[in-house]
């Protein structure tokens, strides 16, 4: 039985479920699709008009959270969005990996960013019918404040949310500046629309993570405390590896982000997804307490390894016990 919370029963605005469309999410998801396929838009659509949610996706605009600071994270994204791009040089900078670690890293001093990765680019990341003609891949994360994001669903968490997407935006498009300006052809991909490509995957094989159980990324430094963008380039940049800090084996055990979900949208067990086995959010039960509720997060706030501090102990503590798990079964073997 999950733990009762005082946000539940949630009972969903009536003139919100009017909009739900007779399709399940879950279905446009791939949920329980035995076969591998690129993922379909549902949500955050470049243009609302053009999915399926759209009407739904349009009311969450409408609920007012009576905070300026929505408008104004919103309105400081968009302004970003509408510059142009730098113009590529015409003459290509040939850098060294350490070069190009060095210069990256970089801006990362400067906080343009909080974390970076890199991987080659996968065509099963960009959605259906979309073409992407790029070689590689940099993800970059920005750091939620712990401070507002543990009050989420309240309004301080979704402004802390907007921030940081205004950050993400402003980070990929000073990046794929400069790197058109080195000569490197490059394209910023900034959320929260969709955009070309689910960034999720993209972001583990960059070294960010792995998927925990409620949806997004865990890593050691920010739990999943954060937002991604990402910069599609030709540029070669040194690539970064996988992470494995026992993420996944923790979630197995671990129910807080499950029993604190509102809607009870966080599965137990992992799913199939589009034929791949992974952990799934039951996106048409998020879908109504996120709307009312500027993008909830609660999931992400409650989240152990999101809480300062806690996370490169907690993964030490798991390394360690994989590797006594491992000795002590090389032992019996030997016996
Ligand atoms: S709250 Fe627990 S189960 Fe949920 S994602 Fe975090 S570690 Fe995993
Ligand atoms: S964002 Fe969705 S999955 Fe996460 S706690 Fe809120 S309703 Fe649940």
């Amino acid at each position: 039985m999950p733990k009762i919370n005082s946000y539940r029963p949630f009972t969903p605005n009536p003139e919100q479920m009017a909009k739900m469309p007779d399709i399940s999410g879950n279905s446009i998801n791939g949920l329980y699709e035995k076969n591998f396929r690129r993922p379909s838009y549902v949500y955050w659509g470049n243009d609302p008009n053009d999915i399926i949610y759209g009407d739904l996706q349009k009311w969450f605009y409408t609920v007012d959270p009576k905070d300026p600071g929505f408008s104004k994270e919103r309105e400081k994204r968009q302004k970003t969005l509408n510059q142009p791009l730098e113009a590529i040089n015409q003459t290509k900078v040939k850098w060294s990996d350490k070069n190009w670690s060095k210069n990256l890293a970089s801006f990362k001093n400067e906080k343009i960013f909080d974390k970076i990765g890199s991987t080659k680019f996968n065509s099963d990341w960009a959605f259906e019918g979309v073409n992407i003609n790029y070689e590689n891949i940099i993800l970059l994360g920005f750091q939620h404040e712990y401070k507002n994001i543990s009050e989420a669903p309240k309004t301080t968490a979704g402004v802390e949310v907007m921030r940081q997407y205004s950050r993400a935006a402003s980070g990929a498009k000073n990046i794929a500046n400069w790197l058109r300006k080195l000569g490197w052809d490059s394209e910023p991909l900034t959320g929260p629309m969709s955009g070309k490509i689910t960034m999720v995957p993209a972001a583990i094989e960059a070294g960010f993570g792995e998927l925990g159980k409620h949806g997004s990324i865990i890593n050691p430094e920010f739990g999943s405390s954060f937002r991604l963008s990402a910069i599609l380039t030709n540029a070669p940049i040194p690539l970064s590896s996988k992470q494995d800090h026992k993420v996944d084996d923790f979630c197995s055990k671990c129910r807080i982000c499950e029993d604190a979900c509102p809607p009870e949208a966080i599965f137990k067990e992992k799913k199939i997804v589009r034929g791949i086995k992974k952990w799934y959010v039951d996106f048409d039960k998020c879908i109504p307490f996120f709307n009312e509720h500027q993008g909830c997060a609660i999931c992400i706030a409650v989240c152990p390894w999101s809480k300062p501090g806690v996370g490169f102990n907690l993964a030490a503590k798991l390394q360690s016990r994989a590797k006594r798990l491992t000795e002590k079964q090389v032992k019996i073997k030997l016996k």
